[in-house]
C-alpha cells in the first residue's frame, strides 16, 4: 500500500520530484531538501498529492 506523492519546491511551487510513501510507516508531511533546477539551488520540497 504505497502511495505516489509529488515533492513540490517551497520556493517556486513546481513539482520536481515524485516518490512513494508508505502511509503506515511514514506519518505527517514529508519534507526533503532537494535541488530545484528552476531555482538553481537547494530548496525544501514538501509533499503534495
Ligand atoms: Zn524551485
Amino acid at each position: 500500500m504505497r502511495d505516489i506523492i509529488h515533492l513540490q519546491c517551497g520556493n517556486c511551487k513546481r513539482k520536481n520530484y515524485t516518490t512513494t510513501k508508505n502511509k503506515k510507516t511514514q506519518q505527517g508531511k514529508l519534507e526533503v531538501k532537494k535541488y530545484c533546477p528552476f531555482c538553481r539551488s537547494h530548496q525544501v520540497h514538501k509533499e503534495v498529492k
